[in-house]
């Protein structure tokens, strides 16, 4: 191990410590929506130290800043990005973790003055939970031309200012030109916590990230007749809401029979009128379903497709909303992970991400893979949300070491 080259658990404590303060919510988390004021000094932080290690930073038409740190040959350059902002109420470590590990990596060579063929870049993307101007993941879904420019810039917060007004007051906003691209860069990693429960319970430091699980998200609709709770006979009654319940019911039982590794989530219900005293007529709830395998999703999507469409006299139709296909990571950096997690004695496993990350837009573009490193009691998304800063230096050596494998090619 002596001769293996580390990260410096000091600097990453402090660095977790200095970026929990912006936007300190009160409970051991952060509220740093994007471009907010606390966004704007977590920004300016970072700008700070990392220009003190003699990085040069731009920023994109999206307000994405790039640090970069020059090579000895003019190649295009390895990047390390994450984002700093977050949900309401969540925690210190989801996307700010790999902006951070990214920072001490970049010290780590700096200090050390490890020679690098490569510029190395740490980048930070603007708006990735997209809290406070949906949509999650905007500036990568822009830049890999998912999403509509136009389009987003006039999404708009609770208060109704757009997001392109909040781009513009925020003076990050730069040139379209500095954009992230495949002909400037050649790989990206992305450190993150698990935000799940798996490396923990499997005892394991390093999650080695495959890919992104493919997943459908569906509406289901009940109709029935909203009618008085008090005069109307149990038998008389079409309730949506029991219906509901029924169709619910149904796809659990049959979804269970599929594979164990397929998750399903109904986190939405909109019940009308919503009144105590009247047997509901309408009932809309979201149907979320993920998992790796195409083959299991079609076989979801096929159990949504054979569900009654009359339950409890009630008509009930399925709605697809919209569909992701699993995104798989490149396989050489997989490997690369994997190898360098071994290199430290680190135990490990591979895994797919059942969150959506920039990395996955970004895998379209360039060489992308991932590193996750444990989520204390798969808490995150909350203030909760806590990974040991030996956790967090394992996932930044592992990060580190794979930078300079990537150098060498
Ligand atoms: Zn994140």
């Amino acid at each position: 191990m002596k001769d293996i080259l580390t990260c410096d658990k000091r600097r990453m404590e402090d660095r977790i410590f200095t970026f929990s303060k912006f936007g300190d919510a009160g409970n051991g988390g952060i509220t740093r929506f994007s471009l907010s004021e606390a966004a704007l000094q977590a920004r300016s932080e970072f700008t700070k130290r990392m220009k003190t290690l003699g990085a040069e930073i731009v920023t994109d038409d999206m307000a994405n800043m790039y640090a970069t740190f020059k090579g000895t040959e003019n190649l295009p350059h390895i990047v390390m990005a994450s984002h700093l902002d977050s949900v309401r109420n969540g925690g210190n470590y989801d996307g700010v973790l790999g902006v951070l590990t990214g920072m001490e990596v970049a010290e780590t060579i700096v200090k050390e003055k490890v020679p690098h063929r490569h510029p190395i870049t740490v980048m930070v993307w603007t708006n990735e939970e997209g809290s406070l101007y949906p949509p999650a993941m905007m500036s990568s879904g822009i830049i890999t031309g998912k999403f509509d420019k136009a389009t987003m810039l006039a999404s708009k917060n609770p208060d109704g200012k757009t997001f392109g007004e909040a781009l513009k007051e925020s003076g990050y906003a730069g040139d379209e030109a500095n954009r992230l691209n495949p002909k400037d860069y050649m790989a990206m990693l992305e450190l993150h916590i698990e935000q799940g429960p798996v490396l923990e319970a499997e005892k394991k430091d390093i999650g080695v990230v495959e890919g992104v699980v493919g997943m459908v998200n569906y509406r289901i609709r009940t109709y029935g007749q909203s009618d008085h709770a008090g005069t109307t006979p149990m038998k008389y009654r079409r309730d949506a809401l029991l219906a509901a319940a029924d169709a619910l019911k149904y796809l659990h039982t049959e979804l269970d029979k599929l594979d164990s590794e397929l998750v399903y989530t109904t986190g939405e219900i909109v019940c009308h009128p919503c009144v105590h005293t009247v047997i509901p007529d309408l009932v809309d709830f979201s149907f979320d379903a993920r998992h790796k395998d195409p083959e299991v999703i079609k076989q979801v999507v096929k159990v949504i497709e054979s569900m009654p469409k009359e339950i409890d006299k009630c008509k009930v139709e399925a709605a697809l909303q919209w569909a992701r296909n699993t995104i798989t990571y490149d396989t050489e950096l997989v490997n690369l992970v994997e190898k360098n997690a071994n290199l430290y004695g680190y135990s490990n496993m591979r895994i797919y991400s059942g969150a959506g990350h920039d990395a996955q837009f970004a895998a379209e573009m360039l060489p992308t893979t991932m590193i996750f490193v444990p989520s204390k009691d798969g808490h995150s998304h909350c203030e909760p949300e806590f990974t040991s800063v030996e956790n967090c230096l394992k996932g930044a050596n592992v990060l580190l070491q794979t930078v300079l494998d990537i150098d060498k090619k």
